[in-house]
């Protein structure tokens, strides 16, 4: 078996023991806290859809074996995630993966200062690795479109 399989097998073993029910409620409870302390922020979204075109904003999201455990509950419509940098749960600017998408894209607002999206998204960061570490679940850290490629959700 060569380097790349054992770690898109690695990959898939470690989402699949974060698919636990237990687990996404635990995300959701995480996800929660991160929205009580953004609203009183001014982190308003137009919904345009351009910073899940990953290569064209200039940027890149990272996830975590059980944040692409929630995700992957449905496919995405698009197959051509990883060949083009670009998000395959966006449909024509929009997110069809909404009330399962990660905590990046949680944080991420074009509006909000790059150090207070920087301190908000670590913080919570850090509870999720804890998860990962309290559940026994290897913690992983890939860029999605690579993530979906390895797990067979993308082309
Ligand atoms: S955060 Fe900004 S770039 Fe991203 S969808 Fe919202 S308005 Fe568009
Ligand atoms: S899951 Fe939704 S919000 Fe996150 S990058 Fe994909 S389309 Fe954008």
């Amino acid at each position: 078996m060569s380097a790349n399989e054992r770690d898109n097998n690695a990959l898939a073993a470690a989402v699949t023991a974060a698919g636990q029910e237990r687990l996404g409620a635990e995300l959701a409870a995480l996800y929660q806290r991160l929205e009580v302390e953004l609203s009183p922020l001014d982190a308003r979204c137009q919904g345009c859809g351009k910073c899940c075109d990953f290569a064209a904003f200039g940027h890149r999201l990272y996830v975590t074996p059980i944040e692409l455990a929630e995700l992957v509950r449905q496919p995405p419509a698009s197959r051509q995630g990883a060949a083009v940098l670009r998000c395959p749960y966006q449909v024509n600017s929009h997110c069809t993966a909404h009330d399962r998408r990660t905590l990046g894209c949680r944080v991420f607002f074009c509006r909000l200062g790059d150090e207070q999206a920087h301190r908000l998204y670590e913080r919570h960061h850090a509870e999720l690795r804890a998860l990962h570490e309290r559940a026994g679940v290897p913690y992983l850290y890939v860029e999605l479109t690579e993530a979906l490629g390895r797990l067979g959700r993308s082309a």
